[in-house]
Formats: structure tokens, sequence, C-alpha cells
């Protein structure tokens, strides 16, 4: 007998505006909310992005801080913090990708300030409410409402500029936040479809891309499946792929989304006996038969490392991989034990699926 649907969902408050050229109503948006003393953010590549910004901004910007940083160490969100207090800011501006809205997010959860998020990548931070914080080498997350971003302006042509495999890698993180909330425990059939379509925008662009990097078409879908995706992560429990992903990061120091881009495969591999009806979205979303190949085909164009021996780990550190992620329990549909989990890692580390 199959099961009857039995769901829990509350949405995230989200207000969202989408567009190519939608950065040109910044000023109305921040003047809207009745901010009147913003700092922009950003790393001290976007420098330049930030100092455009605050031009836009006009009165409104008090001023910028440009050294955002992977991770979010503490030293940096003490020093924006000092910036933020100096200018007598009421609310941030970050323009950029997680590095920069995680920092926003830092200064929100220490000063009840509001965040603006001007997301330039995919990896989907400004639809979350889940903060990061690195100090003495160790990252701490947590969730907590007030760094949700009470505004976000997603303009694709503010993402002309990401590197080509940049992109790759990150849509592919975007993907994983979307493939975990397909088999998430409490995943829902709002955030099932939100899933769905965000994967199938994202692998329906990402192959576009290589042939025309500078369709704002193209990367209008991107960011599209990308705030997709965004919200499926803030609005369900991810399971076993972020752990690994967290946990690799975290240790080894390993970029964020080309850790997601090799990982993910080998993860819905794992994961595809226990998780039928994931599996059966996912089918859909990229249209193919083995999800696990799906992903690997996908990413096969892009000049992106495809192992975890590629990307500089040692292999007998995947001992150190596996102790972590079984010291916390977590969710995920199949159970994890030692030995499925070396041989999901052996395969990641070799690069085994191509
Ligand atoms: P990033 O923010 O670190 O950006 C990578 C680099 O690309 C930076 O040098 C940045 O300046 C540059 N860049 C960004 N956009 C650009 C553009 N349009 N043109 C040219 N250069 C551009 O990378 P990311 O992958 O977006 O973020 C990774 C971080 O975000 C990680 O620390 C991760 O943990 C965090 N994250 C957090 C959440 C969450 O919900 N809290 C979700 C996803 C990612």
């Amino acid at each position: 007998m199959s099961e009857s649907l039995r769901f829990e969902y509350a949405s995230q408050p989200m207000d969202v505006s989408f567009g190519a050229g939608s950065l040109g109503q910044l000023r109305d948006h921040v003047a809207k909310l009745g901010l009147t003393r913003v700092v922009v953010l950003s790393t001290p590549e976007q420098a330049p992005l930030a100092e455009r910004v605050a031009g836009l901004l006009g009165d409104l910007a008090a001023g910028i801080y440009t050294r955002a940083r992977m991770h979010v160490p503490i030293e940096i969100v003490d020093e924006a913090a000092s910036v933020v207090a100096a200018l007598g800011a009421d609310a941030c501006v970050a323009v950029g990708g997680g590095s920069t809205i995680g920092l926003g997010k830092a200064l929100s959860l220490r000063y009840r300030i509001p965040t603006v998020a001007v997301p330039t990548t995919y990896a989907g931070s400004e639809m979350t409410p889940v903060w990061g914080l690195t100090e003495n080498g160790v990252k701490t997350t947590g969730r907590d409402r007030i760094v949700l971003p009470v505004k976000v302006v997603y303009d694709p042509e503010l993402s002309l500029t990401l590197p080509l495999n940049i992109s790759a890698t990150s849509g592919m993180n975007a993907i994983a936040h979307s493939v975990e909330a397909l088999w998430a425990p409490d995943r829902s059939p709002m955030v099932t479809l939100m899933a769905e379509e965000g994967i199938r925008a994202i692998a329906g662009a990402l192959p576009q891309l290589k042939k025309s990097p500078d369709d704002i078409a193209v990367r209008s879908t991107l960011l599209y499946g990308a705030w997709l995706c965004g919200a499926c992560l803030g609005a369900t429990t991810m399971s076993l792929h972020h752990k690994l992903c967290h946990i690799l990061g975290g240790t080894f120091d390993l970029p964020h989304a080309e850790t997601h881009t090799i990982v993910l495969p080998y993860v819905i591999e794992f994961n595809a006996p226990s998780a039928p009806e994931a599996m059966l979205s996912l089918r859909r979303a990229l249209g193919t038969d083995d999800p696990a190949k799906g992903i690997v085909e996908l990413r096969r164009d892009w000049q992106v490392p495809s192992s975890l021996r590629e990307l500089g780990v040692a292999h007998g550190d995947l001992d150190r991989v596996i102790d972590a992620a079984l010291s916390s329990p977590y969710a995920n549909p199949r159970e994890v034990t030692e030995e499925n989990l070396r041989g999901l890692l052996e395969r990641a580390w070799s690069g085994a699926l191509g």
C-alpha cells in the first residue's frame, strides 16, 4: 500500500527583485526599507563593484568595506564591525558571493542590523538563515532568522564577469543544495517542485554557457536556478553531501564550490537505492536514467578537478573524514557506516566515475 502525503512547510520570508539591470533600482529598495546609512561589503577582487554600488546608493551609502574573505574569519568580522560602528551604519549591502554575504550575515548576527544582498555567484547563501564563522581554524555554523537578508536583488548582468569555471562549479554547488532537499527528512511538495525546477534550469543552462558565455539570457537562467536551489537549502535539513563537503572544506581548506562539484555524484550514487522518489525527480530534471553519471557528464565539459586526489587530499586523510562524519549523527536516507562511507570516499578520491 502506498503512503499518504504528510508534511510540514514553513516558508522563509523572502523579498526578491530579479532581472537584468535590477541593480539600478537598489537605491529605491534600500530607501523603501527605511535604511539611511548602509555599508557596502565586498571581497578585495570586487572592490570596484562595491564602489559602483556605493555610487548608486548616493547619500544612503555611509562607506564601503572590501576585505571579505572565504569562510568568514572572525578577524575580518571584527575589523568590519569596527567600520560599521565608526560609521554609525544601520545596515549592510553585501555585493558578491557566499563569502561577502556571509560577512553581512555575521554583522547582522552581532549587531541585529539588516543585510541587503546582491548575489554575484550561484552559491545561494542569500536565501538561507544559516551563518558561518571561522575562529582558530574551526568553522562554526548556526541558524538564525536575523541573518536572512531582508532584500535580495538578483541582477544577472553582475554574473557576466564570473569566470567560466567558477560559474560551472558554483552552478554545481547550487544543484547540490536541491539534490539534498529532494531527500531531506523535512522535504515537502513545495520544496520538491523548487528543487526539481532549480536543477533543470542550471543543468540546461550550463552547456549553453560554454557556447555563449556572454549571453545574458543564459546567465539569467543560471541565476534563476540558483535562487530556487538556495531557497531549497534555506528550507530543509541538509544531509550527508553537505556534511562531507563541510568536513573536507574545513579540515583541508579546500575550495567550497569545487569540493561540492567533486563529491556530489558519489553521494547521489550512494543514496540512490534509499531515495527512489528523489531519483525520479533527478531523472526528470537531468533528463537521464542515471543521475550520478548525469552530474559527471555535466561537469565533463569544464576544466575542473574531478577527484579529491586532484584537489590535494592525501589518501591517508580519508580516515579523518570518516571519523569526523561518524562522530556526529546526520540526516541521510541511507544508513552511513564506516565501511560504506569508506567506499564512497575511495571512489570520490580516485574519481571513479570519471
Ligand atoms: P566566493 O564568495 O568566495 O567568491 C569566489 C571568488 O569569486 C571571490 O574572489 C569573489 O570576489 C569572486 N567573484 C564573485 N562573484 C564574481 C563575479 N560576478 N565576477 C567576478 N568575480 C566574482 O564564492 P561562493 O562560492 O559564492 O561562496 C563560498 C562561501 O559561501 C563558502 O564560505 C560557503 O561556506 C559559503 N556559503 C554559505 C551558505 C549559507 O547558506 N550560509 C550557502 C552557500 C555557500
